[in-house]
């Protein structure tokens, strides 16, 4: 037997290491398990280009546990070490690397955490949780075996061994502050997180627990949508089918592959669970993907797996990292095409699908300029007739009933069909067509569209009255001149919240109604955007403001302004307005309870 001393200069760095990677402990699986694929993918290598010889036997990796030891074992059939090779890989490089991390992270402990694996760390985590590590190793070429062994001190022995199977056995004598990884449930759970889609057979207690051609290793042309579906499944047993999927597949500038799936969004806890998980060549690395993937395309499920993706470093550092830039542009414009040829392939189906996908694509289309350059070829608006159009189609359509008396084409539209029902039907009844803007980032969406188009125009429909919606010709004369104004207006005044609603006059169809309310654009927009966009600025706290729009030439108008006795005018002038606001849905409380028993007093 012989010892060494391990070529460092720091004193003591492992417990220095096992502190900074507190958190992190449960990686040294991942980075012993695939050290254990590494090394049976290098054989099959090998033996494929003959410097191997003879039947290799079945290639799996095993975990095994044993409890009343103490130990944890990873055995697999790879390429092993000579003696020569474990004095440089093992006691060299492996440390070596480990000394580097340490004097270059001494001072940054928040740092540390991510970076195992960068400095060549793998081997080197599993001190983390064992007190004492020993290698039994045979190499494929014709040596002895080895033995070595380190108990965590710059100090190790080695040895020849009599083992004759070739391969290598890590054997984990777990330390006592780390006995929970001689738990068989969380041994099961960390393989199964980290080890599900490995190229090699893992095998734990007997089962083997990985697939090791998962779908997204495959070609696109050998997959079926069964295929798909059923990977989707695999990666989230619990969720719902999902909508469609897009096959990742780049080989460059850079390395990545992975099927990304759009879920359906009507079950909100599983699509913000599930999340796309990361992998570096079948390795699960994470699944937070923040900096690589888009923000607005992390609510997307599946995997990417790239082995470009420096994985080990922290995340402001991956935000900088040009690969990962173009990663994440690549990925969106990948995700663009594909929405786009659905829509051109199959632009029923595309329908169909629009209410599930119409967030991530509105979303994605106001943080991202190129994204929406290209959604808009896809990007649809339905009317609340339930027909779909792009905003190209859709101006087509109204150009020659909505355009206004300046040449600006006027879409008009509803957040929502229950509530805005009168206005909406007034529109219709006017031959107008009317939009269907129902999700917190419409009120954005619509001025980005203004912004891009330079005659459209977007206008709620309960924004002015009907006659004003669409401003065409002018107005109608007006049946009261403007001193009858003059006197009506505060009796309307009288009737409602003053600061809420602004009384005017205006000189509409004697078959509309008397009086109508209704809410201004700009005012209604900037508020919802505000809102929408979470700050408390000014619009945010401005109180709603209405507008209390008298029609002008209405039989009733000209009736309470000749009704002589005051109360019996006071009282018709509020039924006027309560009905205005009934039809809102404004009218509520003791209002309501009011305007009820004085319907019954007019009745009678
Ligand atoms: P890395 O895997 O990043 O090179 P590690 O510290 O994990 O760094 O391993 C150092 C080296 O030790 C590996 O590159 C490999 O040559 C050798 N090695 C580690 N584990 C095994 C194994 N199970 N079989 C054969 N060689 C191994």
């Amino acid at each position: 037997m012989e010892t060494g001393k391990i070529n460092v200069q720091t004193e003591n760095i492992f417990p220095i290491i096992k502190k900074f990677l507190y958190s992190d402990h449960e990686i040294f699986l991942r980075e012993l398990v695939s050290n254990a694929v590494d090394a049976t993918q290098k054989l099959k290598a090998l033996s494929s280009l003959g410097e191997a010889k003879g039947d290799l036997g079945e290639l799996d990796v095993t975990v095994m546990l044993d409890k009343e030891a103490k130990t944890l074992t990873i055995k697999d059939k790879g390429i092993g070490m000579t003696k020569e090779e474990v004095e440089k890989y093992i006691t060299q490089i492996a440390f070596s690397g480990a000394e580097e991390f340490v004097n270059k992270y001494k001072d940054k402990a928040s740092e540390a955490n991510a970076i195992i694996g960068h400095f060549g760390l793998g081997f080197y985590s599993a001190f983390m949780v064992a007190e004492r590590v020993e290698i039994i190793t045979k190499s494929f070429k014709d040596e002895a075996a080895v033995r070595w062994e380190c108990d965590g001190s710059p100090e190790y022995k080695i040895e020849t061994a009599d083992r004759t199977e070739r391969g290598t056995d890590i054997i984990l004598h777990i330390a006592a502050d780390s006995e929970e990884f001689l738990e068989n449930e969380r041994i099961d759970t960390l393989l199964n997180k980290y080890c599900k889609f490995l190229p090699v057979a893992i095998r734990y207690e007997d089962k083997q627990l990985n697939n090791t051609n998962p779908a997204w290793t495959r070609k696109p042309a050998d997959l079926t949508d069964e295929d798909y579906k059923a990977f989707y499944s695999e990666l989230y047993p619990y969720a719902d089918e999902a909508l469609f999927h897009i096959h990742l597949n780049v080989d460059f500038p850079f390395n990545l592959t992975g099927i990304l799936y759009f879920p359906k969004t009507k079950n909100n806890f599983e699509v913000q669970k599930n999340k796309i998980q990361l992998y570096s060549n079948q390795v699960y690395v994470t699944d937070s993907v923040e900096g690589i993937v888009p923000d607005f395309l992390t609510l997307l499920h599946g995997v990417i797996d790239s082995p470009d993706i420096p994985l080990n470093v922290s995340r402001s550092y991956l935000q900088a990292d040009q690969n990962v830039k173009k990663i994440s542009s690549h990925i969106t414009r990948k995700v663009a095409d594909k929405l786009d040829e659905l829509f051109r392939n199959s632009r029923q189906d595309f329908e169909k699908k629009w209410d599930d996908i119409k967030l991530f694509i509105v979303y994605g289309m106001l943080s991202d300029d190129k994204f929406f350059e290209k959604g808009t070829k896809f990007n649809l608006l339905k009317n609340t007739e339930e027909k779909y159009f792009t905003v190209e189609e859709y101006i087509e359509k109204i150009k020659a009933t909505q355009t206004d008396k300046q040449g600006d084409t006027i879409a008009l539209y509803c957040s929502n069909t229950n509530e805005q029902h009168p206005f909406i039907e007034a529109a219709k009844n006017k031959g107008y067509d009317v939009l269907v803007m129902d999700t917190p980032l419409d009120s954005h969406l619509v001025s980005r569209l203004e912004q891009t188009n330079e005659k459209l125009k977007f206008t709620r429909v309960d924004a002015d009255t009907i006659d004003k919606l669409i401003n065409k010709e002018d107005a109608q004369p007006s049946k009261l001149s403007d001193e009858e104004q003059t006197t009506l207006k505060p009796i309307f005044e009288g009737q409602i919240e003053a600061g809420k609603f602004t009384v005017m006059f205006e000189s509409l169809s004697e078959t509309d109604q008397p009086v109508i309310i209704t809410r201004p654009e700009f005012m209604r927009r900037m508020k919802d955007m505000s809102v929408a966009g979470g700050g408390a600025n000014m619009f945010g706290m401005m109180p709603e403001m209405y507008n209390l729009v008298v029609n002008a030439n209405h039989p009733l108008t000209s009736k309470i302004l000749v009704e002589a006795n005051a109360d019996k005018q006071s009282q018709l002038a509020k039924q006027a307005c309560d009905l205005a606001l009934l039809s809102q849905g404004l009218l509520k409380g003791e209002d309501l309870t009011k305007f009820i028993k004085r319907s019954i007093e007019l009745i009678d």
